[in-house]
C-alpha cells in the first residue's frame, strides 16, 4: 500500500502495509507545521521520512511527534527523527518512563528483539483530557489507560468530520478519499 490522505490534511505514512510489517499505524498532519502521530518500530524511518517527503513535505516542519503509548512498535522511530529534526515529544506521563530509562520490557522492546535507547521526553499529558491547539486546530489527547497505563486516544473534528486516532490499530483499512 501507498501512503495516501485520509482527509484533507491528515495522511497516513506508515504502517504494516506500508512501511514494516513490525510497525503500527503512523500518521501525519499538515497543520501548517506537521505532527507525527506515531513512528513505527524503528527499522523504518527512512521509509517513513520519504514518504513524508513523497507527499510534498519538508520533514524540517516535523516539529510534534505524538504518541499513544510506549510500545516499541509506536516509539521505535523516535529517538531517528528527533535526532535529524528535533521533533518534540509528547506523551502521557505515566508512559513517559519507560522511554526515559530506555526499558527493553516496558517498551517491548525485547520482545521485538531489539532496544530502546533513553530518550527524553519534551512534554508529558497529565490531564485526562488534553487539548492542543495548533494552527488554529485543536487536536484532543484522551487519556485511555488500559492497553498500558498512559495510552491515549488521539482524535479531530475538522471539516464536519470526527477522526479517531485510536492507539494500537495494525490492520489498517480505511478507504482513500
Ligand atoms: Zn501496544
Amino acid at each position: 500500500m501507498k501512503p495516501s490522505e485520509i482527509i484533507k490534511d491528515i495522511f497516513i505514512v506508515g504502517g504494516p502495509d506500508i512501511t514494516d510489517g513490525r510497525d503500527g499505524c503512523i500518521y501525519l498532519i499538515n497543520l501548517g507545521e506537521l505532527i507525527l502521530i506515531d513512528t513505527g518500530a524503528g527499522w523504518s524511518v527512512d521509509k517513513i521520512i520519504n514518504n513524508v517527503k513523497g507527499l510534498g513535505f519538508d520533514c524540517k516542519n516535523l516539529s510534534k511527534i505524538l504518541l499513544t503509548h510506549c510500545h516499541i512498535d509506536h516509539i521505535g522511530g523516535v529517538p531517528e527523527i528527533k535526532k535529524r529534526y528535533g521533533s518534540k515529544i509528547y506523551i502521557h506521563k505515566l508512559d513517559a518512563p519507560p522511554l526515559e530509562n530506555g526499558d527493553s520490557i516496558l517498551t517491548a522492546a525485547s520482545w521485538y528483539q531489539t532496544t530502546f535507547p533513553p530518550t527524553p521526553v519534551d512534554v508529558k499529558f497529565d490531564a485526562p483530557e488534553e487539548i492542543l491547539t495548533i494552527g488554529g486546530q485543536k487536536i484532543i489527547c484522551l487519556h485511555t489507560p488500559g492497553h498500558t497505563p498512559g495510552s491515549i486516544c488521539i482524535y479531530m473534528d475538522k471539516d464536519g468530520k470526527r477522526i479517531l486516532f485510536g492507539q494500537d490499530l495494525h490492520d489498517f483499512a480505511a478507504q482513500p478519499k
